[in-house]
């Protein structure tokens, strides 16, 4: 069988935490070998959650951090919490942070100083960091340069950008994660941002529950799902899907620092 790996879903998310020994079990059967599940989303018990179910599987791994549409909230007092979850060997990366233009569920202000924060928390803990950027790749990169990179890099998480956005990021360091979205009928201009993004810097994820890959739109998203996204990008790079799934877990396992085994 292929083996995957699930670069970005939420397993503590209220859709699949009652049920995250099934979700876990499908995701193995269709193949996936590690599962890096992010914290982020609402309060600083999404983390701790997210962090207590990594520690009951071999396989799942946990990302801590704060949502940008929640860093109105990421107060110190979060960011203490946050390095404290980080002792946790299972806690291989910080994030989700970012920038979310889009939506604005935070003010601009609020997001670009979380995001400053968590690249700060990431290179003095040394772990990669995972983006969530949308609609704001042109700031993202400012702020980055301004910061500085983790000596670990990072991953920008369900790419939304163009050719030109992914090129940048690149140029920075960071891998490129792929999510369901590849598989809209609409996302032309992601499928050529695609085709810029070398073999050996390209991710795939789910971000489940949310973003269910085709034929799956609409429903709630889980990992066994992420073959879906591997097919579609095999196809548009004209790989074929085990030789890409070889290098993609070969990638994440190099980004995260677990074993590919
Ligand atoms: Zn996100
Ligand atoms: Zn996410």
């Amino acid at each position: 069988m292929t083996p995957l790996v699930d670069t970005h879903c939420h397993l503590a998310d209220p859709k699949l935490r009652p049920d995250a020994d099934a979700v876990i079990e499908r995701g193995r059967a269709a193949g996936v070998r590690a599962f890096v599940s992010v914290g982020a989303i609402g309060t600083i018990e999404t983390d701790a959650a997210t962090v207590a179910i990594a520690e009951r599987y071999l396989d799942v791994y946990a990302v801590v951090g704060v949502h940008p549409h929640d860093a109105a909230g990421a107060d110190s007092r979060r960011f203490d919490q946050l390095r404290e979850l980080a002792r946790s060997s299972r806690v291989l990366a910080i994030g989700e942070t970012g920038l979310d233009f889009h939506y604005l569920h935070s003010p601009r202000e609020a997001q670009e100083a979380a995001l400053r924060r968590h690249l700060e928390l990431a290179a003095e803990l040394d772990r990669p960091i995972v983006i969530h950027c949308r609609a704001a790749e042109a700031r993202l990169v400012e702020i980055v340069r301004e910061v500085g990179m983790p000596r670990r890099a990072g991953v920008i998480h369900c790419f939304t950008g163009d050719a030109a956005a992914a090129r940048e990021f690149l140029a920075l360091g960071f891998f490129i994660s792929f999510s369901g979205i590849l598989t809209f009928k609409n996302a032309g201009a992601l499928r050529e941002a695609a085709q810029v993004v070398p073999d050996d810097r390209v991710l795939v994820e789910t971000d489940a529950p949310y973003l269910a890959p085709e034929p799956y739109r609409g429903r709630v998203n889980e990992p066994a799902y992420v073959s879906r996204t591997l097919a579609a990008l095999a196809r548009l790079k004209d790989t074929a899907p085990e030789t890409l799934a070889d290098r993609v877990l070969e990638n994440a396992s190099r980004l995260f620092g677990f074993a590919a085994g």
